[in-house]
């Protein structure tokens, strides 16, 4: 099935607020204490993401640093739009990106493993050539029953460079630079790192939209995690419905999360928070948090965006599903 055209379908682009790195690290350092005990927040050099535990296929997340949204649950609720393909090179190419750099969360392309499945993307394009590091993680085997289901973790085939659905990318030129560096342990909130950080750049900079991108390690405990399995062929109408759908899973740390967060909707209908992990045991899948506070364990590499793209917005809004 061929992908979307990015000729015939709309890309929106909108300014965020983008404030200075070391004021975003005091502002994280203040507010993240309210969910956990130690804190640690500052403006780094980015260190090469390319080693362990990361693994990712660029050394840094900066060089025009762009959030892209893409799609969304409209595409996938109440029933799936198969057509909705979005390939990611020739995005990059259509936005004239190279070298880009591709990281985040999305549904993984179904035609891969001909099952719906989660996709933490992470490749880079480099005068044209696709260094390709995206995995897909499936329900096993296809077609259990939930509560009787394990979950499949593989790479993506090199040649497939697509995403469906919706999607939630940091595009950059995967360079090195200055960004957030956030470490923090032992939870004692009810907030996850990625909302702690959200509603706390939020309460501080109110109708400035900030977004960041990039990638956590969650070192030690456990992880709630989502693997979506293949499409319903009912309809999924309500949230309950969605997480009846839904088969969760417990998932062992490392696992090394990719994704965004942004403080606001800048009337682009925006997901506030969307991140995908993946480890070299097998665990992952959509990031939820943590299950084991006391031995939580986050180190954070985080990117501030200047600008959002919505790909291929869907006409009508939709308020579940976005967990
Ligand atoms: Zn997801």
């Amino acid at each position: 099935m061929a992908s979307v055209d990015y000729n015939k379908i709309v890309i929106k682009e909108k300014s965020f607020y983008k404030p200075d790195l070391n004021e975003v690290a005091e502002v994280l350092s203040r507010g993240l204490k309210n969910n956990f005990e130690t804190v640690s927040v500052s403006a780094v050099d980015c260190p090469d993401l390319r080693q362990e535990p990361f693994n990712l296929t660029s050394p840094g997340l900066c060089g025009d640093e762009t959030l892209i949204e893409l799609g969304g649950t409209q595409y996938l609720l109440p029933l799936v739009q198969r057509d909705k393909l979005y390939d990611l090179a020739l995005l990059a190419k259509h936005l004239r990106r190279d070298p880009a750099y591709i990281i985040g969360a999305g549904a993984g392309p179904w035609p891969a493993f001909n099952v719906n499945c989660e996709g933490v993307i992470n490749l880079t394009v480099r005068n044209g050539t696709v260094e390709q590091g995206s995995r897909a993680v499936t329900v096993q085997p296809v077609g259990a029953a939930k509560g009787h289901s394990g979950y499949l973790q593989r790479p993506l085939p090199a040649h497939e460079t697509r995403a469906a659905l919706l999607g939630n990318f940091l595009l950059s030129q995967g360079k090195p630079g200055k960004v957030i560096k956030v470490v923090a342990k032992t939870r004692t909130g009810d907030s996850n790192f990625i909302t702690s950080i959200r509603e706390t750049l939020q309460n501080h900079y109110g109708d400035k939209v900030v977004g960041l991108g990039g990638t956590f390690v969650v070192h030690e405990g456990r992880l709630k995690h989502h693997v979506m399995p293949d499409f319903s062929s009912t309809p999924l109408c309500s949230e309950l419905d969605v997480e009846n759908w839904l088969h969760f899973f417990e998932m062992r740390a490392p696992v090394v999360h990719v994704g965004t967060l942004v403080t606001g909707d800048l009337d682009l209908d925006l997901r506030v928070q969307h991140f995908h992990g993946s480890s070299t045991h097998g665990d992952g899948g959509h990031y939820h948090g943590d299950t084991t506070p006391s031995t939580a364990h986050y180190e954070g590499y985080f990117a501030v965006a200047s600008t959002v793209l919505r790909v291929d917005p869907p006409l009508e809004k939709h308020t579940f599903g976005r967990d």
